[in-house]
């Protein structure tokens, strides 16, 4: 696992193992986000599916979390 500068903290450490997500957000989280932010926004997910009670098989419950993923990290929207 190489390190990245990580855009949300400025620390350069280790990063992901692996994108998390297949597609371009998946590479800039592995690309810009280190491993320790990315624990981070794993539980603010479960917060905010948990809030907003969030059906992921429902495209726009996946967008909410997608943008508050994007908002959580700093990650400009495409
Ligand atoms: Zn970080």
């Amino acid at each position: 696992m190489a390190d990245v500068t990580c855009i949300r903290c400025g620390q350069t450490r280790a990063g992901l193992d692996r994108a998390p997500y297949p597609d371009a957000m998946g590479r800039e989280i592995a690309e810009k986000i280190c491993g320790s932010c990315w624990e981070e926004c794993k539980r603010m997910q479960v917060m905010v599916i948990n809030e907003y009670r969030l059906d992921l098989s429902d495209t726009r419950a996946q967008e909410i979390l997608e943008k508050s993923i994007r908002d959580f990290l700093g990650i400009e929207s495409e």
